[in-house]
């Protein structure tokens, strides 16, 4: 089956075609579609916001996800609000600075991170999956690989290593998003009667 994707992120992409199963082909976002304003205050709410656009654009089922970064001593924060932390056009480096800054001299560093993926289609039918990962803030950043908040973001249970100091197949098997795509192949089957994984 194909399914549209929303994100034009190359580097989410090539997450989402890794962890999605063979039988699923993921099409790039349509050209025609400009930048889609994320006004919800929700993950679930910005995650359907994005499918339902590019659903109707591409008359086809369409995969959008929606992350956010939760930190317990910012109350949350950035949360929904994780892309833009450092700004309205705020670059991952601005963002991860910010949150360093926020959070120096505090002791508590817990976070998590949430995604929420969502498949519309352009008849308005709706479907969820959700994944968390919990972890701490590292004091400073570590690692290469990885987009966003990675190289700051030290999940439970990897030896201390930042999401950023590991390999794309081990952020994959613990990640947030990695565990929400993970229940996909089986609302997958059930909703259109294809194999189950
Ligand atoms: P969104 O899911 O594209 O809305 O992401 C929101 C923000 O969280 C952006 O700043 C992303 O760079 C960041 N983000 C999303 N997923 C991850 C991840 O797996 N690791 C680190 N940062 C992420």
């Amino acid at each position: 089956m194909r399914l549209v994707c929303a994100s034009a992120n190359p580097k989410k992409v090539a997450e989402l075609s890794r962890l999605l199963p063979d039988w699923v082909q993921l099409m790039p976002r349509p050209e025609t579609v400009g930048d889609i304003d994320e006004t919800a205050p929700t993950l679930e709410g910005n995650a359907i916001i994005k499918a339902v656009e590019i659903a109707n654009a591409a008359e086809e089922w369409a995969i959008a996800d929606d992350t956010g970064l939760e930190v317990f001593a910012l109350n949350g924060a950035p949360g929904v609000h994780s892309a833009r932390f450092a700004g309205e056009k705020a670059t991952d480096a601005e963002n991860r600075a910010l949150l360093l800054q926020q959070l120096n001299g505090i002791a508590d560093r817990t976070a998590k991170f949430r995604t929420v993926v969502a498949l519309v289609n352009s008849k308005g039918e709706m479907h969820f999956v959700t994944g968390e990962c919990s972890g701490v803030i590292a004091e400073s950043e570590r690692g290469e690989s990885g987009f966003g908040y990675d190289s700051v973001f030290i999940p439970d249970d990897a030896n201390g290593r930042t999401f950023a100091e590991m390999s794309a197949a081990e952020k994959d098997a613990i990640s947030h998003r990695g565990r929400a795509l993970a229940k996909l192949p089986e609302l997958l089957s059930r909703l259109f009667g294809l194999p189950t994984p």
